[in-house]
């Protein structure tokens, strides 16, 4: 039972009132006025429940009313905002099956016809509309009379009754069904009138004044009702300021994490290392190389555990530099692991790099999935032992099976083909071990400002000499007798081909069916008096073996195969691959494919036969032609998919970027990766008073990270 107060004075009754009147930003959305319980329903569908959902749901674009077009002088071509009077609606037929309705608006300077395609309902509304002004935005074109715009977005311009949507910039907002621009409009104010007041300021004050920063009331306020539409772009800034300082920060912790100084290992550099490294590789080092595996040795001499990343394009010679750093692993006596993503391309690796370190006694083991339970048993053995060496293997390598007598340095090859939980799996195998990470696929500034950001970075920006570069081609369906020539040609020259399957993501036996098919028509039809072989993912170990060792020994002419053999594989005589369906493939994909060609020294050809079947694919493949650039096609790639897609982004743990646009904001975000790592580097653990809003914040938002020194 409640007992009475000691003062006896009567107290405030609490009852449902009292609780919607104390406001949080974590209130029900349905609290802020005029919003109410269906229309809450209605916001829910977008995604906000609270005030702060609603705050934070920023416009798609602002309409600058303050300053409409004329349409008596717009050229065309222009995207433009225009408010008119209706004076004419009609739905015209050109042909069957299209309805265009055309309005004509008439803003005192010049008339423009609006026009929408089968929409015919829409006559009847804009009809009963006559004579009423309304705002329309879209793309201007001259056309037969005058000026028009194709589908335009528009509402009605309400100037006396709407001054959230009069002469100003004025916000367009995503909407949902049920929910009109201008009901949208009032809640924000609505929201901003009753809640800006509540809203931390996370960003300290002398960070604000120096980089000019605006405060977060006045930004929240700008990116929704701008006072002009440079107001806007400053409350932008401030706000993708905060996104990347956020996480620029967590990086910085993560990264400081890694190299925590002195819980590494400090591995002496042999003396003689580089005349070993010689002694066994066929052929000297690029520049490139040498560079890159200096930089890589003094990172293992530091007492810090490396965490690096070698980038370099398909066919830059990685791997030997792999085999450097395994060699001043194996002079200090430590084991090193090297991880594929492939069986096909663990294998290559074993058997490259197994002939060349017997010649100075280094034990090389090779754990896959498909090795028999007894030749992995001995393998474990060895390795738990420490008579091995290296271990090359693919996922195996993370099972819980398998234990190291002192696992040193860790390398992860194609590196973008693993999520980070089964990077630090690894990793957690040894001892604070130095961790390398490859990938064939060059990665845009942008991700390693990001994503990759805790990671030092190599690049290998030299092919080996003497390599040309791959000419590619793009063909269609109609013309493969023709490219079927070709390829029999090279091959009369003692070259070999590839012939890639189309890509079946839904089903794997779908794709081996594909790949069956083709190998079978290739063989009895079209080439029947050549060697053809058949590789794909579910044939037995020894059979993909078998395969492979013909192939690279020049026993067979042309490998039909799946998208196993996309990354690593390396046989230098091979000068000509045809990729089937390429319309299918991603661009990232296409591109390591098509690395399997121009490894040696002969020209080599890239056929991508593809009947484009939207403007996306014909995109990829023109790109394709255009350029063996890997940068370049990264970044198109990144164009064309977003970074969310890209490169294992997704499993990386790391939340999307609301407001940031990771092309437009690159100086931004240089700017917060270097506030953010000074910080960093003077107050680690970020103590200062000041900070205590943005690490609360910066903690909830990558708890993914494991941030554990701060938190
Ligand atoms: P990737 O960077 O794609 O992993 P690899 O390490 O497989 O490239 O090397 C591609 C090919 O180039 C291999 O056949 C390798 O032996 C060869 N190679 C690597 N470095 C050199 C070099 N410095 N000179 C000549 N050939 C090289
Ligand atoms: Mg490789």
């Amino acid at each position: 039972m409640a007992t009475k107060p000691a003062h006896g004075l009567a107290t405030h009754k609490k009852g449902p009132s009292s609780v919607s009147t104390y406001k949080t930003l974590d209130s029900p959305v349905q609290y802020v006025k005029g919003v109410g319980e269906r229309m809450s329903r209605v916001l829910g569908k977008l995604g906000i429940f609270d005030v702060r959902d609603l705050l934070y749901h920023f416009p798609r674009r602002h309409e600058d009313r303050s300053r409409l077009a004329r349409i008596g002088n717009l050229r065309g071509g222009e995207e433009v905002t225009v408010a008119g009077t209706i004076v004419a609606v009609d739905n015209v037929r050109p042909r069957t099956g299209l309805v265009i309705t055309k309005v004509a608006i008439d803003d005192g300077s010049g008339v423009a016809t609006l026009s929408w395609f089968n929409q015919h309902y829409l006559k009847d509304r804009f009809f009963k509309m006559r004579g009423r002004e309304i705002i329309a935005y879209g793309t201007a074109q001259v056309g037969r009379w005058g000026i028009e715009i194709q589908s335009p977005e528009w509402e009605e311009f309400k100037e006396d009754t709407d001054p959230l949507s009069a002469k100003r910039v004025v916000p367009v907002y995503p909407l949902t069904e049920g929910l009109f621009q201008g009901t949208m409009r009032k809640i924000v104010t609505n929201a901003l009138d009753g809640y800006i007041d509540l809203v931390p300021e996370v960003l300290p004050e002398d960070l604000r004044d120096r980089l000019d920063l605006m405060d977060i009331k006045e930004a929240l306020r700008n990116m929704h009702f701008p006072e002009s539409m440079e107001a806007l772009e400053a409350a932008r800034r401030r706000h993708v300021f905060e996104e990347l300082y956020l996480l620029q920060l967590a990086l910085a912790l993560r990264k400081r994490e890694i190299d925590t100084p002195g819980h590494g290992i400090s591995f002496v550099i042999p003396d003689n290392w580089k005349e070993t490294l010689r002694s066994v590789l066929p052929f000297e080092l690029t520049g490139a190389q040498q560079r890159v595996i200096n930089e890589i040795a003094s990172d293992m001499a530091r007492p810090d555990c490396m965490n690096r990343l070698l980038q370099g394009d398909v066919g830059s010679g990685k791997t030997v530099v792999a085999l450097a750093a395994i060699l001043i692993a194996a002079g200090n006596g430590y084991q090193s692991a090297l991880m594929a993503p492939t069986e096909i391309l663990a294998e290559q690796h074993y058997l490259g790099l197994s002939e060349m370190l017997s010649s100075i006694d280094i034990k090389v083991d090779l754990l896959i999935g498909s090795m028999t339970a007894r030749e992995k048993r001995a393998a474990l053995k060895r390795i738990a032992s420490g008579e091995t060496s290296l271990v090359i293997g693919t996922h195996a390598l993370i099972q819980e099976s398998v234990e190291f007598a002192k696992l040193g340095l860790v390398i992860v090859d194609e590196q973008h083909r693993f999520g980070v939980l089964q990077r630090a799996a690894l990793k957690g195998k040894g001892l604070n071990p130095d961790v390398l990470v490859m990938t064939a696929t060059p990665i845009p500034r942008t991700l390693t400002l990001t994503v990759y950001g805790d990671l030092e970075i190599s690049i290998i920006d030299e092919l080996p000499p003497g390599r040309k570069p791959i000419k590619t081609h793009w063909k269609t369906a109609d013309e493969r007798d023709r490219v079927y020539q070709g390829v029999r040609k090279l091959i009369a020259e003692g070259r070999q081909a590839y012939v890639v399957c189309p890509l079946i993501e839904e089903s794997e036996k779908l794709q081996v069916k594909a790949a069956t098919e083709i190998y079978e028509h290739l063989a009895s039809e079209v080439f029947p008096d050549l060697r053809v072989s058949l590789l794909h993912g579910q044939m037995k170990t020894w059979e993909k073996e078998m395969v492979m060792k013909s192939f690279r020994a020049g026993e067979t002419d042309i490998l039909v195969s799946t998208t196993v053999i996309e990354v690593g594989v390396d046989v230098p005589n091979a000068s000509v691959m045809v990729i089937e369906d390429a319309h299918r493939f991603g661009l990232a994909q296409m591109h390591q494919l098509r690395g399997r060609v121009g490894r040696g020294e002969y020209q080599s050809y890239c056929v991508l036969v593809a009947d484009a079947n939207s403007d996306d694919s014909a995109a990829r493949l023109r790109v394709m032609t255009q350029t063996n650039d890997g940068f370049t096609i990264a970044e198109e790639d990144l164009k064309i998919r977003g970074p969310g897609e890209f490169y294992g982004t997704r499993q990386s743990g790391m939340p999307a970027l609301n407001v940031t646009d990771i092309f437009r904001d690159i100086p931004i975000l240089e700017l917060a990766r270097k506030e953010a790592f000074e910080i960093i580097k003077r107050d680690p653990k970020l103590t200062d008073p000041s900070l205590r809003a943005l690490k609360k914040d910066m903690l909830k938002k990558y708890k993914d990270f494991q941030l554990a020194a701060v938190s």
